[in-house]
């Protein structure tokens, strides 16, 4: 198939999911998060591998990812992390589990709740402990716990938080303040209801660097796609995305390259056209300092990146129109070509668009 190609390949995500799995108790739940088409993969087949691997849970950011799995087929339990009030028929109606992280959510979900006479729903509480990003903090958890008390239409499934330095082990210090926090906190939640509920806080980095913060469920996502941010881990690469070199032009010294004459050929110079460009999520930061793989070579970015085409240079490397191009794959994997632009794989992997067609191997 000589055209862009994101491959996502299967037995890497099993591998990684059996290499997350053995450093946690065999008690300890796994839940996937499989937001944002699963890191730009592609969620449902994502998805569907980890069922067949008895993942306990999954997470989405938004409903409508939630939904998609649930018209595919999947029935596993789906927390939603961030649930906007739009999205309470939607939530109800795919049997998706809300996050409660403010009280404009909470009030507006239990009103919904009344109206339509729905009881006991499950929920996710969520705590922040310091991210400062999504959550109740340590005061406003009481009153929300009161209100959830006070009525009938919630059942609170877990208690959770999230870290927001597990990846620097520099800031170990700041990591256990908020271990410390959420465990004061969920206690006193736990003394507040009569029911049993799952801790959990540990993302991916969480898992391999602070075991302290395992609890009863991980939330793993960059993981399972074989990241652990900068750290090196036994984990694979679930990613490959290729493309082909579409035409070879051969240009002289003073000649410009694309748009805006983003580059000056500074002696006779070959150029590789690749049909991929920022429509397709590599974005135009890429246009200097990025490089790509052509016969094992590394070719760079020349001139601007284009919506639906990058050029590179091929001077002195072997190679022909039609030959394959590695944009990333297992040997030059995402984080490498992130880190040449001053990104982070997880940004690379999301912002690849629906345009790259998926092909599933393994
Ligand atoms: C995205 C997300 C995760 C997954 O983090 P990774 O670093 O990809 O493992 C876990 N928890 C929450 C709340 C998230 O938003």
């Amino acid at each position: 198939m000589k055209k862009t190609v994101l491959e996502i390949d299967l037995k890497a995500l099993e591998h990684n999911f059996s290499v997350i799995s053995s450093k946690l108790k065999p008690k300890t739940k796994f839940m996937a998060v499989v937001k944002a088409n699963g890191y730009g993969s592609d969620s449902i087949e994502i998805a569907k591998k980890l069922v067949s691997l008895n993942i306990d849970y999954f997470a989405v950011a938004f409903a409508n990812e939630g939904a998609a799995l649930r018209r595919s087929g999947i029935k596993t339990p789906i927390l939603v992390l961030l649930p906007q009030t739009e999205s309470f028929a939607e939530i109800t109606k795919y049997n998706l589990e809300p996050s409660l992280y403010s009280f404009y959510f909470l009030d507006n979900f239990i009103a919904f709740l009344k109206s339509n006479n729905i009881k006991n729903y499950p929920c996710h509480f969520k705590i922040n402990t310091g991210l400062n990003r999504v959550g109740f903090n340590d005061k406003e958890a009481k009153k929300a716990i009161t209100k959830i008390k006070d009525c009938d239409s919630v059942r609170l499934i877990s208690l959770y938080s999230h870290l927001a330095a597990t990846d620097d082990l520099q800031e170990s210090k700041f990591t256990l303040s908020q271990i410390n926090l959420f465990k004061k906190i969920s206690s006193i939640i736990k003394s507040e209801l009569s029911y049993n509920l799952i801790l959990h806080m540990s993302n991916t980095s969480g898992i391999f660097n602070f075991p302290e913060c395992e609890f009863d469920m991980v939330r793993s996502g960059i993981g399972l796609y074989g990241y652990n941010n900068h750290l090196k881990e036994d984990l694979i690469p679930v990613h490959r995305l290729r493309s082909v070199i579409s035409q070879i032009i051969s240009a002289k010294k003073g000649d410009y390259v694309g748009y805006n004459k983003g580059f000056i050929c500074n002696e006779k110079t070959k150029i590789g056209v690749i049909p991929i460009g920022h429509a397709d999520g590599i974005s135009r930061s890429f246009s200097k300092g990025a490089y790509v793989i052509v016969n094992g070579k590394k070719a760079f970015t020349i001139g601007n990146i284009c919506m639906d085409v990058m050029m590179v240079n091929l001077t002195g490397i072997k190679s022909k129109e039609g030959d394959e191009v590695v944009i990333f794959d297992k040997e030059n994997n995402a984080e490498d070509f992130a880190i040449s632009v001053g990104t982070i794989s997880y940004e690379i992997l999301t912002n690849l668009s629906k345009r790259i067609d998926r092909k599933i191997i393994n």
